[in-house]
């Protein structure tokens, strides 16, 4: 451990929010953390949560994120709830940025040309990438003698073979607007990849895994030797499983034949990113994963029980799939909101991969939630499932701690 660098804080912007976690990376507890939401509008709305206080501001005034930040950092030395002396104990900046395109494939220091960099990817993430960047811009004016380091979510994924992102399209287009598969969630699946290495005793370079991050955003990855083959998710995070709003894989032309139909790019966009998956399906009116499973598990609902089959049916196909691609599987690793919690999804899941060795054990699948890490298979099983709950933020803070050290 750098004597220089211990206290590491983890940045997550969007456009109009900004979420915080302060690390102490001695034993990489957490000091602080909460967030700053409805920036740049009418009544912003503060939480924050340390070892002294807990308490939810509203309204606060925040018109940018150079104010979140102040805000926050105001909060982190009061000495009635905070938990630093002076805002100089802060020894670096971690911020999570969705796209990093194919140019990042490991976290880097910010520098001009990196904001530069982030800003050419916008039209890959219009929704994201402008908010990480409102968000450096806003924390280096706060914290301008720290290193700040950006961490992105596609750059576990860029160990990926050409045969893995490849789409079959003319290659002048692909090239010149950059179409190809990216894949999301890095930062989750890398950190249970670490933390599968662990649990299971294998070197991370000898670790054959299929990772899957099952939440409102899904994707399932397959891992060979520690770095990722293949990953469900694409050139945007709409693609692969069914998720709670999103509709996941489907034939391309269906957006041909609605455009012709006379919807615009945004409404197809909306009808496909926001009024899809478990939401349109599910006749709950909710993309909620609980709710989902209370009506249809409870005979009443028949639509949001074929919902649930379509969701179950869409993991299977992606874990047979890359089991395939593998060859050997040492486990297959569950995260995620859906993955850590939801014993109706996990189960009916596993019901389904008795032709890959899974044997499912009830009692273990109802025991292992709410954080709790373990093996929900039986011992019989040749493929054995976990559960092992993720933790993007701590990933991102060893990152910018591997970083900042340099
Ligand atoms: P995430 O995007 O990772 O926060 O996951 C959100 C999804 O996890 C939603 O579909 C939730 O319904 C689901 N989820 C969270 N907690 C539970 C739980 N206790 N039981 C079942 N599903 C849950």
């Amino acid at each position: 451990m750098s004597d220089n660098i211990r206290r590491i804080l983890v940045v997550n912007a969007g456009s109009s929010s900004l979420k915080f976690t302060l690390f102490d990376m001695q034993n990489e507890s957490v000091l602080a953390k909460g967030q700053v939401e409805r920036i740049g509008m009418d009544g912003s709305l503060f939480t924050f949560e340390s070892a002294k206080a807990k308490f939810k501001q509203a309204p606060t005034v925040a018109p940018d994120h150079t104010a979140a930040l102040n805000t926050v950092c105001a909060a982190l030395v009061d000495p009635e709830k905070g938990c630093l002396s002076s805002i100089t104990e802060i020894n670096a900046v971690g911020h999570r940025i969705v796209h990093g395109g194919a140019k990042y494939t490991t976290p880097v220091r910010v520098d001009e040309t990196v904001i530069e960099g982030i800003r050419e990817l916008i039209p890959m993430a219009p929704l994201h990438n402008p908010g990480a960047i409102q968000g450096i811009v806003g924390c280096m004016a706060v914290l301008p003698d720290v290193p700040h380091v950006t961490v992105f979510d596609t750059a576990f994924h860029q160990t990926m073979p050409p045969e893995s992102y490849l789409y079959g399209l003319p290659k002048d287009i692909a090239g010149k607007y950059g179409i190809r598969k990216y894949g999301f969630h890095g930062t989750s699946h890398h950190f249970i990849t670490v933390r599968a290495s662990e649990v299971l005793g294998i070197p991370l370079d000898k670790l054959n895994i299929i990772t899957c991050h099952l939440g409102n955003g899904s994707s399932i990855s397959a891992v060979k030797n520690g770095k990722v083959l293949d990953t469900s998710m694409g050139m945007t995070p709409l693609a692969g499983v069914l998720m709670g709003t999103r509709c996941g894989d489907m034939d391309p032309a269906v957006v041909v034949f609605l455009a012709k139909q006379g919807y615009t790019p945004d409404q197809i966009n909306d009808m496909m990113n926001k009024k899809g998956g478990i939401l349109a399906l599910g006749n709950t009116g909710s993309s909620d994963m609980r709710e989902l499973c209370d009506a249809a598990l409870s005979g009443t609902n028949p639509e949001a029980k074929t919902a649930l089959d379509r969701l179950i049916h869409s993991y299977v196909m992606y874990i047979g799939g890359y089991y395939a691609l593998l060859g050997r599987v040492d486990a297959i690793i569950l995260t995620g909101g859906i993955g850590e919690n939801s014993y109706e999804a996990r189960g009916a899941l596993l019901d389904r991969l008795g032709g890959l060795g899974v044997i499912p054990d009830d009692a273990r699948n109802r025991e292992f939630r709410f954080g709790k890490e373990g093996r929900i298979s039986a011992d019989g099983s040749t493929l054995p499932v976990y559960v092992l709950p993720t933790n993007e933020e701590l990933m991102i803070a060893r990152e910018t701690y591997g970083i900042a050290c340099k």
